[in-house]
């Protein structure tokens, strides 16, 4: 292949992105950088590189990785670690993304009250100390603060998983033939099995828990005759081995961490984000999502759509699986529960979160001056502000920079190479656009491009007098005796649109 040394393959240019001018990277130095981008050593999806990488240390003195080892270790799972360290999951700056988890973490962690549920033993014994919170995105990436490794029991977070199950299995109109709006329960598949030891994503059965259930559960009894009485199971259903089933579903026991991947399964259309494996069909989990929405949070459901604006089901261990449709999935966990029987730092956290970030379905994503959209990488926004302004600038569209100042875009953005809207229009002769700029907008009137040159510069070379007597005008007008100092410059474009408004 001629091309072959000539472009670079993507390992090379990973290894030049991780390397940053090195001739080589430590091994702890790529682990590292992987964790950063939000994705785990133990993702079933790097199982090959991480076994080359095991294999390649044992072979190096130094544990260092020169191209070719890097090349060897990477080439496997290529695809997966370009598109992560080119920034192309969902959360592109996931480091500053988890540390206002970790901020929101804290602030829950503090709140005191509540109650730990105490009717059966399984239950009373947890801390109210503990405090959990996992997530996972619909790209894999994880982060967990608190007791995320603790096991707790579903409870009532497994209604939606096992309803999401049944319509899969036997779809929505035939599920619905008997429920409202809660399924009698079905086969739970085991949603996750991975073997690599302490990575694997725990999912357990509690045999005390369904026990007492079983024991203490008069009123799932009475409701189970109530339903048999009217005939709302299928011909041939005994009733007291589902309500078994119940009480070993809600038994089932996962770690915060574990549970996160559920919810990221609910959050990726019923795709496992980690495995790739389709645990659920559309259907299935647009439904168990609806019905989330409208509720999952016991009698404090209406407040929870109106205020978090998100699907989410509620245990009575002190669980909260939230989903972040097309983003995330997160379990919340603390054992006290206020009086509608929700976890009261899982509120908390869900409030916060909403408050700080865009994720509310009513939240609008375009116009998003207030709250942070983690969907996007901090200079995004920017960019495709500044090429708004500049062909709006280029095009003589003063009724769109009309909308720009209005909206408070900074009207002197600068581009790549440092030149303004002023430059643009001033350089295309838009007098009217010139016009609106130095007055309503109060723009600098004279900002240097990269080339050094000024929107009166740029007049001049083009010939557009109109422009250049305009900006003579206006420079005459505002310049103080002695020339123009940056000071003043700073300072009449500060006035930018407050004069407009
Ligand atoms: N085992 C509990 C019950 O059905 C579950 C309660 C819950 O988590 O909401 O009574």
């Amino acid at each position: 292949d001629p091309m072959a040394g000539i472009l670079p393959s993507l390992e090379d240019l990973l290894f030049y992105t991780i390397a940053g001018g090195a001739e080589k990277i430590p091994a702890h130095k790529f682990t590292t950088a992987l964790k950063a981008t939000g994705l785990r050593t133990g993702d079933p999806r790097l199982k090959e590189c991480m076994e080359n990488l095991k294999v390649i240390m044992k072979t190096t003195s130094d544990g260092n990785l020169d191209r070719h080892l890097f090349k060897k270790c990477v080439q496997s799972n290529i695809v997966l670690l370009t598109q992560a360290f080119r920034k192309k999951f969902v959360i592109p700056d996931f480091v500053s993304f988890a540390s206002e988890i970790d901020a929101l973490y804290e602030n829950a962690k503090n709140l005191g009250g509540g109650q730990v549920a105490d009717y059966i033993p399984q239950l009373a014994r947890f801390s109210p100390d503990l405090w959990a919170v996992s997530i996972c995105t619909v790209d894999g990436q994880r982060h967990t603060a608190g007791d995320t490794k603790v096991p707790f029991c579903l409870q009532s977070c497994v209604k939606p998983l096992k309803y999401a199950i049944a319509v899969n299995d036997h779809g929505t109109e035939y599920v619905h033939r008997f429920i409202g709006k809660e399924p009698s329960g079905l086969r739970f598949n085991k949603l996750f099995l991975n073997e690599e030891g302490e990575r694997n994503e725990y999912v357990g059965f509690s045999n005390a828990t369904f026990q007492s259930e079983r024991e203490s559960g008069d009123r799932n009894f009475a409701i189970g005759y109530y339903l048999k009485e009217k005939k709302c199971f299928p011909e041939g259903t005994d009733m007291t081995s589902i309500l078994d089933l119940y009480f070993q579903l809600c038994s089932i026991e996962v770690t915060c961490e574990s549970a996160s991947v559920m919810a990221a399964t609910l959050a990726n259309g019923g795709f496992c984000p980690i495995t790739g494996e389709r645990v659920l069909g559309p259907e299935a989990v647009r439904n168990t999502l609806s019905l989330m929405h409208s509720c999952g949070m016991y009698d404090f459901s209406g407040q929870f759509a109106f205020h978090v604006g998100l699907p989410a089901k509620s245990g009575v261990a002190g669980g909260i699986l939230l989903v972040v449709p097309n983003v995330m999935g997160i379990m919340c966990w603390s054992p006290p529960l206020d009086k509608l029987g929700n976890s009261v730092r899982g509120i908390q956290f869900c409030t916060d979160l909403v408050s700080l970030c865009n994720f509310h379905n009513y939240d609008n994503l375009k116009h998003f001056v207030k709250k942070l959209d983690p969907r996007r990488e901090g200079g995004d926004q920017r960019v495709k502000s500044v090429i708004n302004l500049l062909f709006a600038a280029y095009t003589g569209d003063v009724s769109a920079l009309r909308r720009f100042a209005l909206s408070s875009m900074d009207m002197e953005q600068r581009d790549y190479d440092s030149r303004t809207a002023l430059h643009v229009a001033a350089a295309e002769g838009h007098v009217e656009v010139v016009k609106f700029l130095l007055e309503a907008c109060r723009v600098n009137p004279v900002p240097k491009d990269r080339w050094g040159n000024t929107p009166m510069e740029e007049a001049v070379h083009f010939g557009h007098h109109d422009v250049v007597t305009m900006l003579q005008d206006y420079n005459n007008k505002y310049s103080p005796p002695g020339g123009a100092t940056e000071d003043k410059e700073k300072e009449i474009s500060e006035k930018n649109i407050d004069g407009l408004l």
